[in-house]
């Protein structure tokens, strides 16, 4: 068997016509569509990350406005950056670049943010949203998966996902959106202390692997016929790689997501699709 290489790429794209156009149609109504993004210190991964936010926000016809602190800036110095933002008229939806600088809190900046401006997802009040099942801005990256599943017409209702991984940027709002009433799927979420991990994988209908660890899961971690989902990026000395083996993985799996292209594009799309909403919700 080869598996179907499911392109995050491509469902990216089609996500992010379909904001331009919600932004145009803002735009003629005179309301101006702006994405910020906050971080602090030099980490070089950030920067990359920064910098293809704010080319996805300007190529998306909206604003962007990029506040890069120095690293030894303080935590009040970084919360009043937000605060300036959450009063500023033009910006619908803001992003803490995390990890910051040691001695900075993350958690605490991002409670500063606005919870109507959260186009992370991240902030406490939109995740009790996604507990109660509740409209509000979802995990981007979470959000980016379960858009590609429904793309390509993979059906969750009924089937045993398993995710390696419970971090609250992907792990434990992907479990809550999958196993949400009318969603249906049965989750199953592994970590570090999870025994027997393979024999646990192999009998998933989905996998996710969101560990953070290069190519980790071979063909022995994967069910014949599942569907697979990689979520890690990890930077070698070969590139960019993913959690999967996906020349191994390709053999038995009946479909999977490439790294690059895969669920990466897909996280920025979903950053983009949170902000014109919350635009849309301010009038
Ligand atoms: P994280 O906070 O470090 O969480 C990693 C998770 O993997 C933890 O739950 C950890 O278990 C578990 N884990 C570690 N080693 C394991 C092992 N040997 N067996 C089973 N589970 C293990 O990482 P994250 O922020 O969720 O990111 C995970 C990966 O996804 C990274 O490569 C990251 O770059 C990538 N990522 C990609 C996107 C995207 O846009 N595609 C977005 C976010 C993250 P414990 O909880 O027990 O420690």
């Amino acid at each position: 068997m080869s598996a179907q290489i499911l392109s995050g790429t491509e469902v990216a794209s089609l996500v992010r016509s379909e904001v331009a156009a919600r932004v145009a149609a803002l735009a003629d109504r005179g309301k101006t569509v702006g994405l910020a993004t906050v971080m602090a210190g030099d980490d070089p991964a950030s920067e990359i990350y920064v910098r293809n936010k704010h080319r996805a926000v300007v190529a998306a016809g909206m604003l962007s406005f990029d506040h890069h602190l120095v690293a030894d800036a303080t935590q009040d110095e970084v919360e009043a950056v937000v605060r300036s933002l959450n009063a500023d008229e033009r910006v619908d939806g803001m992003i803490v670049q995390l990890p910051l600088p040691d001695g900075l809190d993350g958690n605490r900046v991002v409670e500063t943010i606005d919870p109507a401006k959260d186009a992370d997802g991240l902030h406490p009040h939109s995740l009790g949203l996604l507990v109660l099942g509740r409209e509000g801005p979802v995990a981007a990256t979470p959000q980016g998966i379960m858009r590609v599943l429904d793309h390509y017409g993979i059906d969750v209702g009924g089937k045993l996902v398993v995710i390696v991984g419970r971090s609250i940027l992907v792990g434990r709002p992907l479990g809550l959106l999958l196993g949400a009433k009318g969603v249906d799927a049965t989750v199953v979420m592994a970590h570090s202390r999870t025994p027997d991990l393979a024999d646990l994988t192999r009998r998933a209908d989905i996998l996710v692997a969101a560990v953070g660890r290069p190519l980790m899961f071979g063909a022995e971690y994967v069910k014949p016929g599942a569907v697979v989902i990689d979520v890690g990026i990890n930077r070698t000395e070969n590139g960019l790689v993913g959690d999967v083996d996906l020349e191994a993985v390709r053999q038995v799996a009946s479909a999977v997501t490439p790294v690059p292209g895969g669920i990466g594009p897909m996280t920025i799309a979903c950053l983009l699709a949170n902000t014109v909403a919350a635009a849309e919700r301010s009038g």
